[in-house]
């Protein structure tokens, strides 16, 4: 028995993992084991405790933060902001599977980091755009890794476009980010097994990103946004193929 969960929630049938451990941490919040301000263990604690993960630790933490229920204080993890889960903006964990809304949410997403690209080129802090950088480069040692290394080159895909996010200096294109990617990081992964599946292995997205992080290191917002455009139309043209071919439709 968990030392940390007094509760214990029931699997349900056709939600992830990380949808499961949202759901243990949001009934610790709202159940009041934790209270509002109090600091959440490590994640290598829950990751412990709950046998997952710190991978799906902590996308579960950056679902409960764009629900407002977790802030972060810098260098000392997560704690409980607020017991009320916010009302509001939400995606249904069901719209991802159907290609039409799919595609309406990576629609959104371009919207959301084309213009933080072009932020992210004007006012990112030099570390934010060494962050930047780096996690091109990161991206590029995960894509070597075939079959094996599909997980790692979606984590670092993300870490990328949440590290643009980040150098924009504004927390609500990074929750927001941080909402869409938890939403949207199941979905790519099955696009991207399926891709490599049918040999269709793009190196593509490597050097779209490496552009996307020279022209913000240019400080060139118009550059930047160009190059974020090119690259989401792209990644969305290869996810729905993906998926389309997955699904066994024409088209
Ligand atoms: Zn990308």
């Amino acid at each position: 028995m968990s030392t940390i969960f007094q509760t214990s929630v029931a699997l349900v049938q056709g939600t992830t993992l990380s949808d499961q451990v949202t759901a243990v941490l949001r009934q610790n919040i709202t159940n009041g084991i934790w209270d509002v301000g109090a600091m959440l263990p490590s994640e290598s604690a829950l990751a412990d405790n709950l046998d997952v993960s710190r991978t799906v630790i902590r996308e579960a933490l950056s679902r409960l933060k764009a629900e407002g229920m977790l802030a972060s204080r810098r260098g000392r993890g997560a704690f409980v902001a607020s017991n009320r889960p916010r009302a509001g903006f939400a995606i249904a964990e069901q719209d991802v599977e159907s290609l039409r809304n799919l595609s309406q949410i990576l629609e959104l997403r371009m919207g959301l980091e084309i213009e933080a690209a072009a932020l992210a080129a004007l006012r990112g802090k030099e570390d934010a755009h060494a962050n930047i950088a780096a996690a091109a480069n990161a991206f590029e040692r995960a894509s070597d890794g075939g079959m094996a290394g599909v997980t790692e080159g979606v984590s670092t895909d993300l870490r990328f476009h949440r590290a643009i996010c980040e150098a924009t200096g504004n927390d609500y294109y990074l929750g927001l980010f941080n909402y869409l990617g938890a939403s949207l990081k199941e979905t790519i992964l099955a696009g991207r097994l399926q891709a490599l599946k049918r040999g269709g292995e793009s190196h593509g997205a490597i050097a779209e990103h490496h552009g996307i992080a020279a022209a913000i290191a240019l400080r060139d917002p118009v550059l930047a946004r160009d190059r974020m455009r090119a690259h989401l139309e792209m990644s969305s043209v290869r996810l729905l193929g993906s998926l389309r071919s997955a699904e066994g439709c024409a088209s």
